[in-house]
């Protein structure tokens, strides 16, 4: 099979010329070739040299003008150019051996058979020779086309050997899995159950790299059901893990919260793009196997389990290896919040209710309203119906209220500041209380959102704490 015309890059031609004066095969090789027969697009180009990568590299910039800077990395023999906003990178074809404690592997110069071998998956070894002789030719002795065709992950050699040899591979078989809606072949997946604990070896920044891809694909819970399946989510995320799982008493059950969190995973992904939000449905119920309680007349209840989901984040995040900004405040918010709106729903409610969330919501509220509508997860189409219609309400409610009050990015009419001036103190906790004092009277509608209001109000508070103001 030729791919001759499908080499549109200037890069390739100018690759060619420079690997034919050197007299040195080069080829394309690994995920571009992977998504230009998937048609994904790709911005990352591996070329490999029969010989040295880094002077290929240096030869490539040369005929280029050296309008693009080569960056060599002497230690890994490799060199990449930064082609507009194309990553070309450069390097010898190698043969790798691996011992048991690493995933470094001992590397050798090597034929272009070897550099194939030390692949992950068939998909993913793919080579286009980019020699004149033989411009566009696909080299794939392990029938990847074959199976790209039959939507098939496979190792090209003994997956035992591939996946304890780098265990990372796991993580990637799942995601490329996850990604493109193939199959794992059995023998693989077979092997990674066997091969899971393995992934202790692996780098926390790794897992999450592969688990956040994951996350951003269409449909995460073909990822997170083999991850669970395999065993692997028990050493890399066991609070998901205690999600798992119906019990029964006194013939009341409740439902699955492994695959009811799933389903609002891959729901929410119809609606939003973001990684954080995902993440916000992935860890909505996750505190609701510690609070989990049996209550003879009422059943199965997870009390405060928003509260406590929210105050679990920073230790997962943290173990996970995510970020600890804003990212994981947002996160946080969104679990704290998640329960709120459905009580909105209720037609009785009252503005200051209303308010109240938009004020804790902030800019976040339509993020928090996309997460309620994803978490209705019922089989009866009647009452999926039904929520979505009160939900409807609510953003009505909301938007009505919004108008009205300009609630979102609301600061109160006097701060800490104002108090301080007013009677004369120091920062502090009477400063706090009466600062708080203000704001959900105004919340509640108690007092107006009007300075004059707030003063009178203020004077009251300070007074039941003993201070007065300054003559
Ligand atoms: P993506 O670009 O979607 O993250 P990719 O696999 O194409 O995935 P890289 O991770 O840059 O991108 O890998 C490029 C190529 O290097 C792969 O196609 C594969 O051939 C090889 N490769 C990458 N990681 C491994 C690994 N852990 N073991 C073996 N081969 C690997």
């Amino acid at each position: 099979m030729n791919f001759q015309s499908k080499l549109t890059h200037p890069v390739f031609k100018i690759v060619s010329a420079c690997a034919d004066e050197m007299q040195v095969p080069a080829y394309v090789i690994g995920g571009w070739v992977r998504d230009l027969i998937l048609n994904r697009p790709c911005k990352d180009i591996d070329i490999v040299a029969i010989g040295s990568g880094i002077e290929l590299a240096e030869r490539v910039s040369k005929k280029l003008g050296n309008q693009y800077h080569v960056n060599i990395y002497k230690n890994f023999g490799t060199a990449q150019i930064a082609y507009d906003d194309y990553d070309v990178e450069f390097v010898g074809a190698r043969k790798e051996s691996y011992r048991s404690d690493s995933r470094k592997p001992a590397v050798e110069n090597g034929t272009l058979e070897d550099d194939q071998n030390r692949r992950d998956f068939t998909i993913n070894a793919l080579a286009i020779s980019l020699n004149a002789a033989n411009y566009g030719e696909l080299l794939d002795p392990f029938n990847g086309l074959k199976d790209m065709e039959d939507q098939i992950i496979r190792t090209p050699l003994d997956p035992d050997i591939t996946y304890s040899d780098d265990p990372l591979r796991m993580m990637r078989a799942i995601r490329f899995a996850t990604q493109l809606d193939y199959v794992i072949e059995e023998e693989s997946l077979a092997s990674i159950t066997k091969n899971k604990e393995r992934i202790k070896i692996i780098s926390k920044e790794r897992i999450s790299d592969e688990m956040n891809k994951i996350i951003l694909a269409k449909k995460p819970s073909i990822g997170f059901k083999l991850l669970f399946d395999t065993g692997i989510l028990h050493y890399i995320f066991p609070e998901m893990v205690a999600l798992h799982g119906v019990e029964v008493r006194n013939g009341k059950s409740h439902k699955d919260n492994f695959y009811h969190t799933l389903e609002v995973l891959d729901n929410i992904c119809k609606t939003t793009d973001d990684l954080w939000l995902r993440w916000a449905a992935i860890l909505h119920d996750i505190a609701k196997p510690p609070t989990k309680r049996f209550e003879p007349n009422h059943g199965w209840t997870f009390h405060g389990h928003e509260d406590k989901g929210a105050r679990m984040v920073p230790k997962i995040f943290a173990d996970l290896k995510l970020p600890l900004n804003e990212k994981m405040k947002y996160v946080q918010k969104l679990v704290l919040l998640h329960l709120r709106p459905i009580v909105l729903a209720k037609s009785e409610v009252s503005d200051s209710a209303v308010r109240r969330l938009l004020f804790e919501a902030g800019d976040d509220i339509d993020d928090l309203m996309k997460l309620c509508e994803a978490d209705i997860t019922s089989k009866n189409e009647y009452k999926v119906q039904k929520y979505l219609k009160n939900f409807e309400l609510v953003r009505q409610k909301l938007k009505d209220i919004e108008e009205k009050d300009n609630i979102r990015n609301w600061q109160p009419p006097i701060g800490g500041e104002d108090i301080m001036k007013a009677f004369n103190i120091p920062a502090g906790r009477e400063v706090g209380l009466i600062k708080n004092a203000i704001r959900e009277a105004i919340l509640d509608g108690i007092i107006k959102n009007d300075y004059d209001e707030a003063f009178q109000f203020m004077v009251a508070e300070a007074e039941k704490l003993g201070i007065k103001i300054k003559e």
